[in-house]
């Protein structure tokens, strides 16, 4: 079976650390509140209004910054409208331009706990081969307790743990309300699925992730696909390929995202390819 994912993480990331231009993609909204705003098709970037300042789930590497902050002009906005910037999990494709926005905007920086010891007692596993990439340190001000919604004007992002893919690895959960129809949708993105760190292959050689990773990984799934999610994103697009290719068709009355099947196929899709790997 061909996978969403299959092709090679390190083709893209050599080309986005050199040649960011060729995987450039537009902004474009994905829910009543928010937008997609990486500025490229490998690393997702989701920018959330929330009526009072901005959240950002996740920023890419240092050298794709700037289509983020030109997604961010193209939508009439400025990088200080960011208040709190929201890390999934500890590789750098996702954390690797945070310490510079963090200083560029002065948002807060959150992300979980056991990925910042990640990044701290086990560097090569967190930067990875980064490809020509300058991923930074990122210096979190907050880490996340799944007790605790992070607020910000009129929306609360729910955090969970979901390990597998990193240690600390975090989805994350918020709703938003149609102003037209004042339906009110349940946003998701699952913090990291790739298995590319769940196989024997990389256990052979880690300090920091083992098996029981990838155990707690698949006893998950059919936990997270009860929760009940109206608008599934993906970390990276290639995981939900209708993402990117319904790109600037989104109304409020439209709706094109909002397909409550999509989130447990996803993780049905991801489950099956875990279990693949371990045949
Ligand atoms: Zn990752």
């Amino acid at each position: 079976m061909e996978y969403y994912c299959s092709q090679s993480l390190l083709d893209y990331v050599g080309t986005l650390a050199h040649e960011p231009w060729k995987l450039a993609v537009k902004p474009f909204q994905v829910s009543p509140r928010t937008w997609y705003v990486s500025g490229q098709s490998w690393v997702g970037s989701y920018l959330i209004d929330t009526g009072d300042g901005c959240l950002l789930i996740d920023a890419g590497i240092p050298e794709s910054l700037y289509l983020l902050v030109n997604s961010l002009c193209e939508l009439g906005r400025k990088p200080s409208d960011i208040k709190k910037i929201l890390i999934s999990h500890g590789h750098f494709d996702h954390f690797g331009a945070a310490e510079a926005l963090r200083q560029l905007t002065g948002a807060e920086l959150w992300m979980s706990k056991i990925d910042a010891r990640l990044l701290e007692n086990y560097p090569e596993e967190a930067f990875l081969p980064a490809l020509g990439s300058h991923p930074q340190t990122p210096h979190p001000d907050h880490f996340y307790s799944d007790d605790e919604a992070i607020t910000l004007g009129d929306i609360s992002v729910r955090t969970l743990l979901t390990p597998g893919h990193t240690p600390g690895c975090t989805s994350f959960f918020w709703n938003e309300e149609n102003p037209v129809t004042h339906e009110v949708y349940t946003v998701a993105m699952h913090g990291g699925v790739g298995g590319n760190t769940m196989n024997n292959d990389y256990y052979a050689h880690s300090q920091a992730l083992t098996p029981a990773l990838r155990d707690r990984f698949l006893s998950d799934i059919p936990i997270l696909m009860q929760i009940p999610v109206d608008i599934a994103l993906p970390s990276h697009p290639n995981q939900i390929p209708a993402l990117l290719q319904k790109a600037g068709t989104y109304t409020h009355e439209r709706q094109p995202y909002h397909d409550e099947a999509v989130w447990p196929a996803f993780l049905k899709e991801r489950e099956d390819q875990i279990r693949e790997l371990l045949a």
